[in-house]
């Protein structure tokens, strides 16, 4: 139950349960960390998905609008990476526009934030496995802005980027993820942004989808559903239809992030399930309890 439901419900209770009322509030007041924030993965798609509404954007939209606001967010973003692991640790974002060939209009979007410069440090200690440098340098570029803009029009959320180490495994990947854990019982939102089938040499204009990518929609999804990680971790030894899928791994390492972090009591609930110009899927995944 979300709080603020549960907050209703309470406010519904006869008065006699007063005491048993405010002891059942002081408890929440005391443990909020109690709840877990969700975990997103979002197919991010066309930068163009940032300023156009289609079911795609709507469906990030409505699901702002559906979770409890997250205190802050940490972006895992395939458009950022580096050698080496970072953490944005800024007073206050700025929007990147790493594109090209597309209108001003989406050039012209600027979605700025607050960071949080402790919670960026926290990110940084939590992180046993390797060394996380803070930067100054980078900001929030589309596959963060695209997506966040449409859960939170407003930018009344605090967000900091963590960058992929685009040197490392899939499984290095996978357990960076988990250590983030903590965070999920503070309020914050650990969002990645990608696309798990993305492969941009063989779109297509009919947008008609290969079979092998309806063949990766239809085996990734059922790992995802199964909670059975490990052949995601193997994806280059998979086969043909993985290999055309994920050519080179930089949208596919995000979404390692959140399935390494999703707890055995929480399931999937998968939307946006669509690929478009034949070899890009929009799947996105909510994780939740
Ligand atoms: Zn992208």
């Amino acid at each position: 139950m979300k709080r603020s439901d549960f907050l209703k419900t309470l406010s519904l209770l006869p008065f006699a349960g007063y005491a048993a009322e405010a002891s059942v509030l002081k408890k929440l007041n005391d443990a909020p960390s109690s709840d877990r924030t969700p975990l997103l993965f979002l197919g991010h798609g066309s930068p163009m998905n940032g300023i156009n509404d289609n079911v795609y954007s709507n469906a990030w939209k409505e699901l702002g609008q559906q979770l409890e606001a997250p205190k802050a967010i940490i972006c895992v973003s395939a458009h950022w990476l580096t050698k080496g692991t970072f953490v944005t640790a800024l007073e206050e974002q700025r929007t990147i526009h790493s594109f090209s060939n597309f209108p001003k209009e989406l050039f012209d979007v600027q979605y700025n934030p607050k960071g949080n410069v402790p919670l960026a440090k926290e990110t940084r200690d939590l992180i046993k496995t390797t060394q996380v440098g803070l930067s100054h340098d980078w900001g929030l570029d589309h596959g963060a802005w695209t997506v966040i803009r449409r859960l939170y029009p407003e930018a009344n959320i605090p967000v900091i980027q963590l960058s992929v180490d685009y040197s490392k495994s899939a499984e290095h990947h996978y357990n960076l993820g988990k250590q983030l854990s903590a965070l999920r019982k503070k309020g914050v939102l650990i969002l990645s942004s990608g696309n798990i089938i993305h492969n941009l040499y063989t779109t297509t204009a009919n947008g008609k989808p290969y079979d092998w990518a309806l063949e990766a929609k239809e085996k990734f999804n059922q790992f995802i559903v199964d909670k059975n990680h490990k052949p995601l971790l193997k994806y280059q030894s998979l086969g043909e239809y993985a290999n055309n899928a994920i050519p080179t791994p930089d949208h596919f390492f995000p979404l390692l992030y959140v399935l390494g972090l999703q707890e055995k009591d929480e399931n999937v609930k998968i939307f946006n399930d669509d690929i478009l110009s034949g070899s890009l899927s929009m799947t996105s995944l909510h994780i939740q309890k």
